[in-house]
């Protein structure tokens, strides 16, 4: 069952707003310079960053499970999904969780406390709207989740998608609207360096940008949290790209590239 429908796409995201902050790569390269040698730079110390792999691969065999509705403030939806495929069986699920454990070591590398919503480690699930809840008791700087889309052939390319502005239940995102997008920004020019990918082709505008009001896992988050869909398992090409663990550490890389920018400021 692919993940996403590409609904209602905005042109409003292209730019993720500036803090006030100016450029600021340079103190942490002078302090290494000055700093003992052996010394490992931690840029990220201090900070916790939640890593949420789309879907479970253990999600298949309990359908009835996932199926059962949640509360996501806004609606009610589904608990889980089984995620999309390539056509030749390698499952998002694994995908996602590949993707996440090359993302916690590379974040661990600069320091962060990283929290998995799940690592295989339960039969199916988390709920969506328990994702939600592990990275809100985190009081996580960031959260993201990890995902590739399902679409037709010839839809290439990645796409972060961002939390509308939306109230109701217990759902209200009026404070991570910003910084979340603030976060999708440098997520996917980051992505973009670090894998050659291009922004999808299919919705966004070209931004590698959406938004959606749809989803649990942002509806019911209280920290700034995006999802990102690296590429569509559905495509050959894509699907060449998302197989290769090769790629697979790039995508990572840029990831954990997007984070460490939007936490350093
Ligand atoms: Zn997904």
């Amino acid at each position: 069952m692919p993940f996403t429908l590409p609904l209602a796409l905005t042109a409003c995201a292209a730019k993720a707003p500036q803090s006030s902050r100016t450029a600021d790569a340079k103190p942490t390269a002078t302090a290494a310079t000055t700093a003992s040698a052996a010394r490992p730079s931690l840029p990220l110390a201090g900070r916790t960053v939640v890593v949420d792999p789309g879907h479970n691969p253990g999600n298949f065999r309990h359908t009835k499970e996932i199926n059962k509705k949640v509360d996501i403030g806004t609606n009610r939806k589904e608990c889980d999904t089984t995620g999309t495929s390539t056509n030749a069986g390698y499952t998002e699920a694994a995908f996602t969780l590949d993707v996440s454990h090359r993302l916690r070591d590379l974040l661990e590398k600069r320091g962060a406390k990283v929290v998995l919503v799940h690592d295989a480690d339960r039969p199916y699930g988390p709920c969506i709207d328990e994702r939600a809840r592990i990275g809100n008791t985190a009081g996580a700087d960031a959260v993201v989740s990890v995902h590739a889309d399902g679409s037709a052939v010839g839809n290439r390319g990645f796409h972060v998608i961002l939390p509308a502005r939306v109230r109701g239940g217990g759902a209200d995102t009026a404070k991570i609207v910003e910084p979340s997008r603030t976060l999708g920004g440098k997520l996917a020019d980051a992505f973009a360096r670090a894998t050659g990918s291009r922004p999808a082709n299919y919705l966004g505008g070209g931004t590698g940008l959406d938004v959606r009001d749809d989803l649990g896992g942002l509806n019911l988050s209280t920290v700034p949290k995006v999802f990102l869909e690296c590429g569509n398992m559905r495509d050959p090409k894509d699907a060449a790209l998302l197989t290769d663990p090769a790629w697979r550490q790039k995508a990572a890389q840029g990831i954990a590239d997007g984070i460490g920018a939007y936490l350093e400021g």
